[in-house]
């Protein structure tokens, strides 16, 4: 099956190689988009709200002088999906309170852990203190993983090997952090068990357990359609406020990271760009749209 990215490249080459853009250019053109989400699991309705409104503001006026028809049509397009994936404005990361807790989940080697240095990182660097909490206790080496992290940071963590019971090292690390005064806590979660209801009933009980300010969606942009059924599945079991896009340094052009989006309601607030700490940066939904539309 085509990918979503693929589609609306071929969609964008047929409009710019268009002479201009009559009738049945502008049918075909709104035809394709349509077919391009819906195949990539973007929502029927709003599909069909999205192409409806497009036609309606081509129809309304003529193109701005000096612009094309078809230079017109293809701004349409793009602004309305990077509406759709947040607006042109830089995505907006607030500590409402402290400490402010996030839960981190998402599917194993998504890039979890390093995403949650990541963002360790990141609030490091805006002045903020912030700790790590490990509850993996399925992937050999997560712990390792994340204290080298916290190491590296220069900041504190809580990690226990020697225990199974994810949703009381969740807690002790909470206790752990308060003391420590920290302004940010960030709990990874596992992104595997014995089979995704043992793993969702973990995430579930460390939620009810933990009542953190946001939880975090990691979604691996490499992963095309199957991420917006994992997004789905995530979020009909803890609410997801809000997407990590990782891997965007791969050759991927995010088509998955838009269907989630749309799945979940979810806004990506950040995007990480390769293996180190510091290859993390905020959601521009205007970029991600020129990747998208290739
Ligand atoms: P987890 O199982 O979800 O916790 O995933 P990890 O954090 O262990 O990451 C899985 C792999 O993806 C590791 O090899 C990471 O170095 C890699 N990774 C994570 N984020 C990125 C990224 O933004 N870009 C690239 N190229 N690799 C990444």
């Amino acid at each position: 099956m085509k990918d979503l990215t693929d589609s609306l490249s071929k969609l964008v080459d047929k409009i710019r190689g268009a002479s201009h853009i009559d009738e049945e250019t502008l049918k075909e053109v709104l035809k394709d988009l349509q077919r391009a989400l819906l195949k990539a699991d973007v929502d029927v309705k709003l599909v069909y709200e999205l192409t409806k409104s497009i036609e309606e503001e081509y129809r309304k006026e003529e193109p701005p002088s000096g612009i094309s028809s078809k230079d017109y049509l293809l701004y349409l397009i793009y602004n309305k999906l990077i509406s759709i994936m947040g607006g042109e404005t830089e995505a907006k990361v607030e500590l409402t309170k402290r400490p402010y807790v996030i839960l981190l989940v998402g599917t194993e080697g998504s890039g979890k852990t390093t995403s949650a240095g990541k963002m360790a990182y990141w609030f490091s660097r805006k002045g903020y203190r912030v700790g790590l909490i490990e509850t993996d206790t399925v992937r050999p080496g997560a712990h390792d993983q994340l204290r080298q992290l916290a190491e590296k940071l220069n900041i504190p963590f809580h990690v226990d090997p020697n225990s199974k019971d994810a949703v009381d090292i969740a807690l002790k690390g909470l206790e752990k952090m308060r003391k420590e005064k920290v302004d940010l806590i960030i709990i990874d979660t596992a992104g595997r068990h014995r089979n995704e209801e043992e793993l969702m009933k973990e995430i579930k009980e460390i939620y009810n357990a933990v009542t953190p300010d946001e939880v975090v969606l990691v979604i691996d942009s490499t992963m095309g359609k199957q991420a917006a059924a994992q997004a789905e599945a995530f979020n009909r079991n803890v609410p997801i406020n809000s997407i990590f896009l990782t891997k965007m340094d791969s050759t991927s052009r995010g088509g998955g990271a838009l269907a989630s989006v749309v799945r979940t309601g979810a806004k990506i607030k950040f995007v990480g760009s390769g293996e180190y700490l510091e290859d993390v940066e905020l959601f521009n939904a205007k970029k991600f749209v020129q990747r998208l539309l290739g």
